[in-house]
């Protein structure tokens, strides 16, 4: 047994603790989600400079499952599971990139991403997908009847499931909307075998969907109202603090759709503050698509109310979310965290996404979104040119290759693609090719090298 211990609570505050190996998803009482709780007294014998000196110790390294970014926090997120029980693929770990040359384009001097898209599956759900899948390993190890995994997904939390499920043996179930995820999205949960259920309805659709199917106790569910999965991904901040010598940056600029992962970013700061390992917190912004943008609406109401939204369709498809699960925790991280909402239009995320491609990325849209909005507050002097800029990539630009050769090709709808670069056909012909390189270069030398 584990000196630290962790339990399921309700975000409101009603007084009942679950146990974590319990299939519940909401409080009994109010009907509200509920949040895994630390026993902080207990993690507080431990001092800030040690658990710093522990996870500099097991970081990257090979000590099964400590080298995984999610494990070697282990005490901070299942402290009790049993090692056996864990289902890792080596997640987290991504690196911290500096984006030196896109910093200077848009006038922020210290500028990073973390790039959360490089990881097993290409999304940062690795982060969440780990912990979820192992603590239903660990209930099917105690006698749990659960007999598979569902989610609803916008495409890579479906990705997400159907590996770690397929890496533990245990059955998964997911719910997609019908042609509104990427091909590469699509084809991860067939190649590890889960049930793909492809549904004529929206992400909401299919999230009502979900709910129903896993009030069956044999079915569990992989969606983030379940908060094991924050558990996971509220290591990104950790680790981002880690990647900075334990230094805090100023602002983190995050995308958000079903919000969970703004809520897990501002607990992994939060667990950090209240531990002794760092002794201020960054502010946050969350980026939205203007298509999908309900908590940037409410934002403008200074989170008095909030009111879901039918999403359009969005190029940023993970987060063509209107009526995200976690707002009331994402409401909470913003206030604590001085935060601010941004929204990008289509044109906006795409053409910021291919902007930041020039200097050295490979975005997906929804980083596209993230840069933009960041392009906005910047613009807008909420963020000074002087302060250290963190923006979470939250997958790989490989997902959405359709979409990116669509806007290179200048073939996306209603969008003038101001960054397009299509290929150059001509014969294979020494003089030609000559003649190419050097049109290409005397126009890279008239554009000068510092720009994008
Ligand atoms: C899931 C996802 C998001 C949104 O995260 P939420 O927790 O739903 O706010 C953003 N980008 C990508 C690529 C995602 O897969
Ligand atoms: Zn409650």
């Amino acid at each position: 047994m584990s000196e630290y211990s962790a339990w399921f609570e309700c975000i409101n505050g009603c007084p009942t603790r679950f146990n974590l190996t319990e299939v519940i998803y909401r409080c009994p009482t109010c009907g509200d989600l509920l949040d895994v709780k630390h026993d902080h007294d207990a993690l507080r014998r431990r001092s800030g400079p040690a658990w710093i000196k522990l996870f500099e110790d097991r970081y990257r390294r090979n000590d099964f499952p400590y080298g995984s970014g999610v494990w070697g926090k282990k005490e901070w997120v299942i402290p009790f599971i049993d090692n056996e029980n864990i289902v890792s693929t080596y997640e987290g770990g991504t690196n911290l990139m500096w984006a030196d040359r896109y910093g200077k384009l848009i006038g922020v001097e210290d500028l990073w991403v973390k790039q959360c898209g490089n990881s097993h599956t290409g999304s940062f759900k690795d982060l969440g997908m780990t912990v979820l899948v192992s603590v239903v390993k660990q209930m099917i190890a105690e006698g749990s009847p659960i007999t598979a995994i569902a989610c609803a997904s916008t495409g890579d939390t479906s990705a997400a499931l159907a590996n770690y499920g397929a890496a533990a043996g245990i059955p998964a179930v997911v719910l997609l909307p019908k042609n509104k995820v990427s091909p590469a999205q699509l084809v991860q949960p067939l190649a590890n075998g889960a049930l793909v259920l492809s549904l004529d309805t929206d992400f909401d659709g299919c999230m009502a969907l979900v709910q129903e199917i896993t009030n069956e106790p044999t079915i569990y569910l992989a969606n983030s109202m379940n908060s094991l999965r924050i558990e996971g991904q509220k290591t990104v901040s950790i680790e981002l603090v880690q990647q900075f010598d334990w230094e805090v940056p100023d602002w983190v600029v995050i995308p958000g759709g079903n919000l969970g992962n703004v809520s897990a970013l501002g607990k992994g700061f939060l667990i950090m503050r209240d531990l002794g390992v760092i002794q201020k917190l960054p502010r946050i912004a969350v980026a939205q698509a203007a298509n999908a943008n309900p908590l940037y609406l409410s934002y403008q109401r200074d989170f008095q109310t909030f009111e879901a939204v039918r999403a359009k369709k969005t190029l940023a498809s993970a987060i063509q979310i209107g009526n995200p699960v976690s707002y009331k925790r994402a409401i909470k991280a913003l206030t604590q965290f001085d935060g601010v909402v941004e929204q990008a239009t289509e044109a906006e995320l795409a053409d910021e996404a291919a902007r930041a491609d020039r200097t050295g990325m490979f975005n997906c849209p929804h980083t596209g979104v993230a840069l933009a909005a960041l392009r906005k507050l910047v613009d807008k002097k909420v963020i000074r040119s002087d302060e250290r800029v963190v923006v979470i990539s939250t997958a790989h630009g490989l997902k959405f290759a359709n979409q990116k050769i669509a806007y290179h090709m200048n073939e996306l709808e209603g969008i003038e693609s101001a960054h397009a670069n299509t290929p150059t056909e001509i014969a294979a012909d020494l003089g030609k090719v000559k003649d190419a390189i050097r049109k290409f270069s005397d126009r890279a030398r008239a554009l000068g090298t510092g720009r994008g």
